[in-house]
């Protein structure tokens, strides 16, 4: 099934980008490929233990990576939202339901985005500008509903698939190095039932080291502004 939506988001996204002049302007999936920087990204927290394990790596290894949680396990782990923000990291916004929203009306993904601003806003006291749609699907309800609240749509370039539960840890690990390059936005997962993506960062935050890539958030790769102001 998430193999399906991912196809179906690529299709989305081309169509968008094929049919509407100006509609990438707002789509982000890769920054400047004559730099050597990459962005750590990480989806579908805040969800305990996958999480601050990864935190606890991050502090340990003095890496800023950028997060998008979803608004409805916002409310429910606070203080790990709290714990992201304080400790330097980018707090964005991947909806309020994790839903599909290929059908969903405007008004729907609207509210979804902005109450997902509001939670986070509570808690940081700032309104994520950035936008990760669930599965990666763009239609022009997402689009307008994220250029009505003055927000762009971060994607990303490099997916090793950690939210596969076939993949093991050295597939997930060898895709994502065999994908990455200057500039590249890596997708990866906080999980609430398991630790593929910490073991795999383990083997890669040196790998990546070796290559002279340097961690950096999303605002400064894509040098674009994380919050609104
Ligand atoms: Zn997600």
């Amino acid at each position: 099934m998430k193999r399906i939506l991912k196809l179906l988001s690529i299709i989305c996204v081309y169509f968008v980008i094929f049919f509407k002049g100006n509609a990438t302007e707002k789509i982000y999936s890769s920054g400047d490929k004559k730099i050597k920087k990459i962005a750590l990204t990480f989806d579908d927290g805040p969800n305990t233990s996958s999480l601050s394990n990864i935190l606890d790596l991050l502090k340990k290894e003095k890496i800023k990576a950028s997060f998008f949680f979803v608004g409805n396990r916002v409310v429910l782990n606070k203080e790990e939202v709290k714990r992201a923000f304080d400790e330097g990291h980018l707090v964005l916004n991947h909806s309020y339901s994790h839903s599909n929203f290929g059908t969903a009306t405007k008004d729907k993904v609207f509210s979804e985005i902005e109450n997902t601003n509001s939670v986070i806003k509570d808690i940081t006291g700032v309104s994520p500008k950035l936008y990760r749609p669930p599965y990666g699907i763009i239609t022009e309800n997402v689009k307008k509903a994220v250029s009505e609240l003055g927000m762009n749509i971060v994607l990303w370039n490099v997916d090793g698939e950690d939210w596969n539960k076939k993949r093991t840890i050295e597939q997930v690990v060898s895709t994502q190095e065999k994908e990455t390059k200057n500039g590249s936005v890596i997708l990866m997962h906080t999980q609430p039932d398991k630790n593929t993506s910490y073991e795999a960062l383990l083997k890669l935050i040196p790998y990546y080291r070796d290559k002279g890539y340097e961690f950096v958030k999303l605002d400064e790769l894509l040098d674009i502004e994380a919050y609104k102001n």
